[in-house]
């Protein structure tokens, strides 16, 4: 069952402890049914510690916090919720240092809770940040003609209704894509710092300026696209520009115009499908239902 409550004391009372927030966690996540986090099975066992659990079909044992973005921290849920809490409750917005203090974390480990809560709450799902080789880009999509990269300069947002959308992918994984406002600086280092997990082998970008500090916190390499360039030895964005036309047959495919303001739910819904490319039709029908 998934808790509710309507203040702090509330949500410490029902969240005593680390177990109350695995089974309120497990709850969200399996709220569709239990399925594993390796290979999308659907036949779970359950170990008597309540933590641990194990894939029928790949045998994989995972803990609820595999493939979140819980994974990779050791800070425990408990503080992971009440800065859950302490973020909606700000309406303006909470600043790191606060945060910190509230909780009794590092300032840094403040940062990086709230990038990632940031990024759960656009993407309105826990799902872990991206590992190994990852590639970054964005592109325009909606309006009259939703195919047009971003390279043509006339193609920028604002001029036939376009949205701007940015996207993520792990080479042979998963992938994320947002509607975003613009793609300056901050929004395009705050996606990447939200959705890269920090141990990230590398970050492939074209050459668009909003990515020039991505290189600060990642294993940078840019392509030039302008100048004809298509990979510089590990980097290149091959991988996202196929999830691109993929994302744009299927919007096409099934809306001639979607206004920017529901285009947000089409490109989560495109990143979902893909990312359960692996797993069967029957899997797929249930965890549609
Ligand atoms: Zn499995």
């Amino acid at each position: 069952m998934i808790a509710k409550f309507d203040s702090i004391i509330e949500l410490m009372e029902a969240f005593p402890d680390e177990q109350s927030c695995v089974d309120h966690l497990t709850a969200i996540r399996w709220r569709n049914g239990e399925y594993c986090p390796y290979c999308g099975g659907t036949e779970i066992y359950h170990f008597s510690d309540k933590r641990n659990h194990k894939c029928k079909a790949c045998k994989a044992r995972f803990s609820i916090k595999v493939g979140t973005i819980f994974e990779d921290t050791k800070l425990p849920l408990r503080k992971w919720f009440l800065a859950m809490w302490l973020i909606t409750s700000h309406k303006k917005g909470i600043a790191s240092t606060q945060l910190a203090k509230d909780i009794k974390i590092t300032q840094k480990t403040a940062w990086f809770v709230l990038h990632r809560l940031r990024h759960a709450a656009r993407t309105q799902s826990f799902n872990a940040p991206l590992d190994g080789d990852v590639e970054i880009d964005e592109t325009y999509v909606g309006g009259k003609a939703t195919n047009r990269h971003k390279g043509d300069p006339k193609n920028g947002p604002g001029t036939s209704g376009k949205t701007a959308v940015v996207g993520a992918i792990k080479r042979g994984g998963n992938a994320v894509a947002i509607v975003v406002k613009n793609t300056n600086t901050d929004t395009l280092d705050g996606f990447a710092h939200a959705v890269v997990s920090p141990v990230a082998n590398s970050v492939s970008t074209d050459e668009h300026s909003g990515y020039r500090n991505i290189g600060r916190t990642f294993n940078h390499g840019v392509v030039r696209h302008s100048a004809g360039e298509y990979r510089k030895g590990e980097f290149h964005t091959n991988s996202i520009e196929g999830f691109w036309s993929l994302l744009k047959r299927q919007i096409i495919g099934i809306h001639h115009h979607v206004s920017p303001k529901h285009l947000h739910r089409y490109v989560s819904e495109s990143a979902w499908r893909f990312n359960l490319r692996n797993i069967g039709e029957g899997e797929r029908v249930n965890e549609i239902i």
